[in-house]
C-alpha cells in the first residue's frame, strides 16, 4: 500500500481523494498579480500551490501570500540547495528537489535536516529534460526511476519519509512506463503530469491521456495538469479528469450529442447557452443534477436521459425534457432553458410566482 505523507494540512495517500496541485506562472515581482492568480487557482479547486523561486529572498514573498490564502505552498527548487533551505525557513509546507540538478550527498542532508525540522514535505522531482543523452523510451524511463529512487535512499538515511515523487516526461509513454515502474517498486505516493505538452490542445490531450491511463490503473495521488496556457485552465482540466474517470466530482456534467444531419437545431448554440446558465446557477443555493443529457434529437434523447439526471432532446425547432424516462414538458427552444431551471428550482422545493 502507498504511503501517506503530508504537504502542511493536506494529506495525500490512497485514503484521500486524489489531489490537485496548481502553479502559479505570474512573477514573484508582481506581488498583487500574483496573489490573484493564487486566488483564481484556489476558488478554481487547487488545494496545493507550487512557486517557482529561483533567487534568494524570493521565498519571502510566501508570507504575503499566505497572509491572504490558506492552501499549502510548495516552493519549486532547482540548482542550489540554499534557496530550497531559504524557502523553509520562510515557511513554505512543501519544496520540490529535482536530483539531477541538487546532486551532493552533503547539500541534500542539510536540506533534509531543515525539512526535517520545520516538518516540510519534499517531492522528488524528476524531469526527462534532465537527461542529456538520448535515450530511448525504456531506459529513459528506468534511468528516471533510479535517479528517483537514489535521492530517495538519502532522504531515508536521514529517516526522513515524508516525500512523493514525480516522474515526468513531454512524451506520453515514457512518462507512463515510468510512473508504472516507480510504483512496482516504492510505495511513496506519486505527483502525475505531463511535462512540456506543447500547444493548448495536444496539452489537453497528452495530459488527459498520460495522467488519465496512470490513473485509470490505480497509480497516482496528487496531480498537475501543465499547459501553455492560462494556469486556471490546468485546475480545470485536472478537475474533468478526475470526475470523468469517476475518481471525484466537482460539478454537473454536460452530455451532448455530436449533432448530425437528423438534428434540426443549432445545438452547439443551446450547449453554450446551458452551459453559462449553469456556470450562473452554480453560485445558487440550488442543488444541481449531476447529469444533464442534451441531445440533437429523440434518436438517443430517451435513452441518454436514463443515464442522465435530467435530459433534453429537440425535435424540429421544439424540446422535450425528460426524467426518468418520463417527459415533463415541451417547448420551444427558447422556453426551454426556461422551463428547465423552473424544474430544477422545484426540485429544490421552491416555490416560483
Ligand atoms: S442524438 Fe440525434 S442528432 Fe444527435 S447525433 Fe444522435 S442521431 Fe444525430
Amino acid at each position: 500500500m502507498v504511503n501517506t505523507v503530508n504537504i502542511g494540512t493536506l494529506k495525500i495517500g490512497p485514503k484521500y481523494p486524489v489531489r490537485i496541485k496548481g502553479m502559479l506562472k505570474t512573477s514573484i515581482s508582481k506581488r498583487e498579480a500574483l496573489l490573484e492568480e493564487a486566488n483564481t487557482l484556489v476558488k478554481e479547486g487547487a488545494e496545493a500551490i507550487r512557486v517557482a523561486i529561483k533567487y534568494p529572498h524570493e521565498s519571502q514573498i510566501l508570507k504575503y501570500l499566505k497572509s491572504k490564502i490558506r492552501v499549502p505552498f510548495v516552493a519549486d527548487i532547482h540548482f542550489n540547495y540554499k534557496l530550497a533551505i531559504e524557502a523553509i525557513e520562510c515557511g513554505f509546507d512543501g519544496i520540490r528537489l529535482n536530483p539531477l540538478n541538487i546532486t551532493k550527498e552533503p547539500q541534500i542532508k542539510e536540506v533534509v535536516k531543515f525539512a526535517k525540522k520545520n516538518g516540510v514535505h519534499i517531492r522528488v522531482g524528476v524531469n526527462s529534460g534532465g537527461f542529456r543523452q538520448r535515450l530511448d523510451e525504456k531506459n529513459l524511463a528506468k534511468n528516471m526511476v533510479n535517479s528517483a529512487l537514489n535521492f530517495i535512499k538519502i532522504l531515508e538515511k536521514e529517516d526522513f519519509f515524508n516525500i512523493s515523487v514525480s516522474l515526468k516526461a513531454s512524451n506520453i509513454q515514457t512518462t507512463i512506463l515510468a510512473n508504472r515502474l516507480f510504483a512496482l517498486r516504492s510505495k511513496y505516493p506519486l505527483h502525475l503530469g505531463i511535462t512540456a505538452t506543447g500547444p493548448f490542445l495536444e496539452g489537453v490531450i497528452k495530459s488527459s491521456l498520460g495522467i488519465g491511463i496512470l490513473l485509470e490503473e490505480g497509480i497516482g495521488n496528487i496531480l498537475r495538469v501543465s499547459l501553455t496556457g492560462p494556469s486556471f485552465w490546468e485546475i480545470k482540466i485536472a478537475k474533468f479528469i478526475l470526475q470523468f474517470l469517476g475518481l471525484r466530482y466537482f460539478e454537473p456534467e454536460i452530455v451532448s450529442c455530436p449533432t448530425c444531419s437528423r438534428c434540426s437545431v443549432d445545438l452547439v448554440k443551446i450547449v453554450e447557452d446551458f452551459y453559462k446558465k449553469l456556470d450562473e446557477l452554480k453560485s445558487s443555493s440550488i442543488k444541481l443534477p449531476k447529469k444533464i443529457a442534451i441531445m440533437g434529437c429523440e434518436v438517443n434523447g430517451p435513452g441518454e436521459a436514463i443515464f442522465a439526471d435530467i435530459g433534453i432532446a429537440f425535435g424540429n425547432k421544439r424540446g422535450v425534457i425528460f426524467k426518468k424516462n418520463k417527459i415533463l414538458c415541451s417547448d420551444t427552444v427558447d422556453n426551454l432553458a426556461k422551463k428547465f431551471i423552473k424544474i430544477l428550482e422545484e426540485d429544490n422545493g421552491y416555490k416560483r410566482n
